[in-house]
């Protein structure tokens, strides 16, 4: 019996990818990197350029990080466009998408001085106009305002599904679950604004499931890029009774009766 598994021979794989770019993103990362997970922070250059910032129903003003401190603050995570200036899209002419998401990248692009890859949709309208702008543009991925609500893999990259809004007092029922599930390609993806934390004062929680995430080896932490491109190159493999064969430039792992077998680039491995 052959299973999908992740690099390094990993079951699982777990992901934050966070909107805005606020400056709360300061203490969530330092949490990130403190137990060794991967981040994705979509962000607009837009509204970072012009130092944007809005108060929050609750009272609290919330602040968008400036370009002077993302570079090193993200360094080790993904960065991803969440649009020039956060519009709602519904209303737009594609050439206005056009320019929200290529100017973005771009803006993201020089910035970060390497190839921003993913999108993130601000607000939830989403539209078969906007995927195609966001394939035209060049992403490798669209993520969506939708959640799968199960370990599943989302099914279609352009309409990319994380698993779950942190809901916090769903969280840790949730994160116990996701060590139990032995679905193949289990994902747990986490989609937020780090201001919420704050909000609702829920950093013990976060630090509570990353500190379980982090001691399970199962699970891979992954940027949703690496996710995208690794399930990319696994698309690309022939699974047959006899032989599995990677069609890819990566290595990819399975687990063949029970034993973790890496199939490199071009390989070809019997299955007996
Ligand atoms: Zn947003």
């Amino acid at each position: 019996m052959v299973k999908k598994l992740y690099p390094y021979g990993k079951k699982k794989a777990f992901n934050v990818t966070y909107d805005d770019g606020v400056l709360q993103d300061i203490r969530f990362v330092e949490l990130l990197n403190k137990y060794g997970l991967k981040g994705t922070f979509n962000l607009n250059s837009g509204l970072m350029e012009k130092e944007f910032e809005w108060t929050h129903e609750c009272g609290l003003v919330v602040k968008r990080l400036n370009t002077d401190v993302v570079v090193d603050l993200y360094k080790g995570h993904e960065v991803a466009s969440h649009t020039l200036n956060h519009p709602y899209m519904e209303n737009l002419s594609k050439e206005e998408i056009l320019v929200e998401l290529s100017q973005d990248k771009a803006n993201l692009e020089r910035i970060f001085g390497k190839e921003i890859k993913g999108f993130a949709l601000p607000f939830h309208y989403y539209s078969d106009l906007i995927k195609e702008c966001v394939k035209e543009c060049g992403f490798s991925y669209g993520r969506i305002s939708e959640e799968t609500g199960s370990f599943r893999l989302p099914t279609d990259y352009y309409s990319w599904k994380a698993t779950f809004f942190h809901h916090f007092d769903k969280l840790e029922g949730l994160t116990k679950e996701f060590m139990e599930t032995d679905e193949e390609l289990g994902l747990f993806q986490i989609v937020g604004h780090s201001y919420d934390l704050d909000v609702a004062d829920r950093w013990e929680i976060m630090e509570d499931v990353f500190r379980g995430i982090s001691e399970n080896k199962d699970i891979l932490p992954m940027t949703t890029i690496e996710i995208v491109e690794y399930l990319k190159a696994m698309d690309k493999i022939e699974i047959t009774s006899e032989y599995i064969k990677n069609n890819s430039d990566v290595s990819l792992w399975f687990e063949i009766d029970g034993r973790v077998c890496e199939v490199k680039s071009c390989e070809k491995v019997n299955i007996f």
